[in-house]
């Protein structure tokens, strides 16, 4: 590539989804003179939901952190209650347990798809345990068929987090509509967007009307809006969690799009692989235990690296050359809030190589194809590879 344009590229990690007709929606919105919540749009958001995820109850709120923290309040989550998850994910997983005063207990991930591993379940669950949290990392299911026998068997809730695996499939059913909750984000990394935004999916007819109360700050509005009551009252705990119809219009719009933008995105993930397979046979790079591009959403594509000092000299390698790669997470068990909070006593020997050794590659939707090139040759550069 000639050096005058290597210049001018600069390829960042992530950039929010924008279809371009999310402004028209909000304008709409804006005439139609009613901002707060669930209202119009919103209810057409969660429509969506219900019929393509095909899950019986849909909520739009504020952020998958809210719909986490409405499931543990949901499941009624109390002091010294114990959850299991893995180790390997975002904080809001645990913090949502954590705020009732319950214990996180973290297991190690699968060395293939990341994802919580579901032979190691059961050695981790005591009379204290009340729920199972599987993570579908990547947008990557986890083996569902195991865990809903093991919480079945054990009389355990289970509360997907399905942040990053909206419209991913699992035998037929979609990620969220597998366990009795779960909870999607639309924050702006995310696939489908709107800022900050998430929705609770509620696979449990018990649990919609109370999940209606929470919602609405602990009052029982919704039987008032329908006219079953008539005046709304305080009935339970609750609090704010829902957004704005301004919030839920840029949302709408992108839901119209979801199966395209995943689509699009698959196809990125399809060219990392192929593209990258042949510097993963010198063994200089580890490609994913899965195709991501069979198994996911396209939310996200990784590589694994020799060591942490080679991974901290290629980003540094492709930082001077304006490409923005990241690693996440710091596995919750060895984080300082993760080691108050929860007494794990196991090693979590994949979680940790796991964590020292990825690097998330730059994915968005409308990445450019010179622009994936960019990030590949680059790569292929910092090892003196040619393709
Ligand atoms: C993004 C993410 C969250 C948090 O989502 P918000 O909508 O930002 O609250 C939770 N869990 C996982 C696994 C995530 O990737």
């Amino acid at each position: 590539m000639n050096i005058s344009l290597i210049d001018k590229i600069a390829v960042p990690f992530n950039k929010p989804t924008v279809i371009g007709d999310e402004g028209k929606k909000i304008i709409e919105v804006i005439q139609s003179a009613r901002f707060s919540s669930n209202q119009s749009v919103t209810k057409e958001c969660e429509h969506w939901l219900q019929s393509h995820l095909r899950v019986p109850k849909a909520m739009v709120v504020n952020s998958c952190t809210a719909a986490l923290e409405m499931a543990a309040l949901l499941i009624n989550i109390k002091e010294n209650d114990e959850v299991i998850m893995p180790s390997f994910t975002f904080v809001s997983t645990a913090n949502a347990f954590v705020l009732r005063g319950a214990k996180p207990v973290f297991v190690d991930i699968r060395p293939d798809t990341l994802n919580i591993n579901e032979n190691l379940i059961e050695m981790a669950i005591t009379k204290k345990t009340r729920a199972i949290v599987p993570v579908h990392y990547a947008g990557t299911s986890c083996e569902m068929h195991k865990i809903i026998e093991i919480a079945n068997s054990k009389k355990l809730w289970i509360i997907e987090d399905a942040a990053q695996a909206i419209l991913t499939t699992y035998k037929n059913k979609y990620a969220g509509g597998l366990g009795h909750l779960g909870c999607l984000s639309f924050h702006e990394t995310k696939n489908i967007s709107c800022g900050e935004g998430g929705a609770l999916l509620i696979n449990d007819d018990r649990l919609i009307e109370r999940a209606e109360i929470i919602r609405d700050k602990g009052t029982d509005r919704a039987k008032y809006l329908n006219g079953s009551v008539d005046r709304y009252q305080w009935v339970d705990v609750g609090s704010s969690f829902s957004p704005s119809e301004l919030v839920s219009a840029f949302l709408y719009v992108q839901l119209q799009n979801a199966e395209y933008i995943n689509q699009e995105r698959k196809l990125l993930v399809k060219r990392y692989e192929s593209q990258l397979e042949a510097l993963g046979k010198t063994g200089k790079i580890k490609l994913p235990g899965v195709k991501l591009s069979k198994c996911g959403n396209g939310h996200i594509f990784y590589i694994f690296l020799k060591d942490k000092r080679t991974r901290a000299k290629l980003i540094e390698f492709m930082a001077q050359r304006n490409i923005t790669s990241v690693f996440h997470y710091i596995p919750l068990h060895s984080s300082p809030a993760g080691r108050r909070f929860s007494a794990s006593p196991d090693k979590f020997s994949v979680t940790n190589h796991v964590s020292d050794t990825i690097l998330r590659l730059p994915i968005y939707f409308g990445m450019k194809e010179y622009e994936q090139r960019y990030v590949i040759d680059c790569i292929y550069d910092f090892f003196n590879e040619d393709r």
